[in-house]
């Protein structure tokens, strides 16, 4: 009987990610076999009961998708402390516990995945999963391939080194001196496009995800979202 870590069984089952899975065993909200666990490394085998928040972990929830465009003003996490809107609050219509594939910022628009399953979570977040995604940033000010040139190569930022970017200038625009600018990029730090284009100059005023891995925005006003098709999670996996 294979023992696997208490963290994995809990994230694969659905409830959270991997690391949300770690939190909620430091909390305290987890029990196996009736004891309570609130310490990392705990293996347990299938036939180990486990609950969170008193739940059995076999009352198992069927894995859902769903691709949303984020709209603005809406904040990426589960619960937010200032009671703002989340994206979680936009999925209102469905059960299950879904909860977003990384971030996008407050002001932010554009794709987003939701979903229930820990594991594909895991692996879509994991900076070895190279997961494409394209944004659409309207910047401030006249946007040149000179100008954004240290962005194919990488600038530092915080100290690291970004992953070589592609990208493209869609519009400029002389009057009103702003640029629409595309940029791909696979990493997924912290305010990481905006951040780029400070660094060569162009200030962010709007940016919008087009597209995670091979999904776009076609069809989906901001708010709205969509089932993920069965051959579109394959794809993912
Ligand atoms: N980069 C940013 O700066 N913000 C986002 O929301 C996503 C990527």
């Amino acid at each position: 009987e294979k023992a696997e870590r208490l963290q994995k069984v809990i994230a694969q089952a659905g409830i959270a990610s991997r690391r949300a899975s770690e939190q909620l065993i430091l909390e305290g909200r987890v029990a196996v076999n009736g004891e309570q666990v609130s310490k990392l490394g705990t293996k347990v085998t299938s036939h180990d009961e486990v609950k969170v928040d008193g739940v059995p972990l076999d009352g198992r929830e069927k894995k859902v998708y769903y691709l949303l465009n984020k709209p603005r003003g809406v904040v990426t996490t589960a619960s937010d402390d200032k009671g703002r809107t989340t994206v979680v609050d936009i999925l209102s219509d469905v059960d299950a516990r879904v909860y977003p594939v990384g971030r996008l910022d407050y002001d932010t628009t554009g794709a987003l995945i939701m979903t229930n399953d820990g594991e594909l979570a895991n692996q879509l977040m994991h900076p070895k999963g190279k997961v494409d995604k394209v944004y659409t940033a309207k910047v401030k000010g006249i946007a040149t391939m000179e100008a954004l040139a240290p962005l194919k190569r990488g600038v530092v930022i915080k100290g690291k080194k970004t992953a070589p970017a592609r990208v493209a200038i869609e519009k400029v625009d002389t009057d009103k001196k702003v640029s629409f600018v595309t940029i791909t990029i696979h990493e997924g730090r912290n305010h990481q496009v905006k951040d780029m284009l400070q660094k060569v100059g162009l200030p962010v005023e709007k940016l919008r995800r087009d597209r995670y891995a091979f999904l776009d925005l076609v069809g989906l006003q901001p708010s709205e979202y969509r089932d993920l098709k069965h051959d579109e999670v394959k794809r993912l996996k």
